[in-house]
């Protein structure tokens, strides 16, 4: 028997870019639909539920931002759409970050076509994933700030640990390098950048040590960190 296409909904004001996007989204086996506007997404999901919404930032109506904003504060009764957030400035990704919009990525423009269908299908993949509840084996104790990952011990330091709580809280989520600071050190900023990468890259050997291949702990290259089972 034949999956039902996943939906996938693209807003987008210049018809240029949403064409191509239909065209490859199409051959790639998805059932696509294309709004213009951000002020008709709302009541256009509220017909017509689907799996992922690949959103651009400036529109027409209403910003992708505020779009953004509303379908993850929660339609009733529905599981809400994948969201993908589209801009034209690789900086403006920093600051969406920032808003902990929840988007599920972030596309900057130009993009290749065939890079957004890698995108969307890994963001799909995760969703069932996500579903399922696996949390790939990882366990943590916080009261011994002790972690486990398929039952080995991993033995982090508190750094270490830290940033694991964080990045495994919310899989699938690009943290950037500030936040991931912020969250390790709440009052002094004393740390650089650097510091974050030395931390991950240690994390990281440990994770593998306990479950070789397993590669959990991500790079995201220009913008941060993500964890994904
Ligand atoms: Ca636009």
């Amino acid at each position: 028997m034949l999956e039902p296409a996943q939906r996938i909904l693209i807003v987008e004001d210049e018809n240029k870019i949403a064409n191509v996007l239909l065209d490859y989204l199409a051959q790639s086996g998805y059932e696509t639909h294309h709004l213009t506007r951000g002020d008709e997404v709302e009541p256009w999901l509220a017909e017509h539920p689907v799996d992922l919404v690949l959103l651009d930032l400036m529109l027409p109506g209403k910003s992708g931002l505020d779009v953004c904003r509303a379908l993850r504060s929660g339609q009733a009764g529905r599981p809400a759409p994948a969201i993908v957030m589209v801009t034209a400035r690789v900086e403006e990704i920093d600051r969406l970050l920032g808003l902990e919009l929840g988007a599920d990525d972030y596309i900057c423009k130009p993009f290749s076509p065939r890079e957004v269908v890698a995108r969307v299908k890994a963001v799909l993949r995760r969703g069932t994933h996500a579903a399922a509840g696996a949390p790939g084996g990882l366990q943590l104790d916080e009261a011994a700030w002790r972690a486990t990952l398929d039952g080995r011990d991993l033995g982090l330091t508190a750094v270490e640990f830290q940033l694991l709580k964080v990045l495994s809280a919310r899989p699938g989520r690009i943290f950037s390098r500030e936040q991931l600071m912020d969250a390790m050190y709440r009052d002094e900023r004393i740390v650089s950048d650097r510091t974050v990468d030395s931390h991950i890259k240690k994390l990281r050997r440990k994770m593998d040590e306990a479950a070789p291949g397993r590669d959990l702990i991500h790079s995201v290259y220009g913008l941060g960190y993500k964890y994904e089972p």
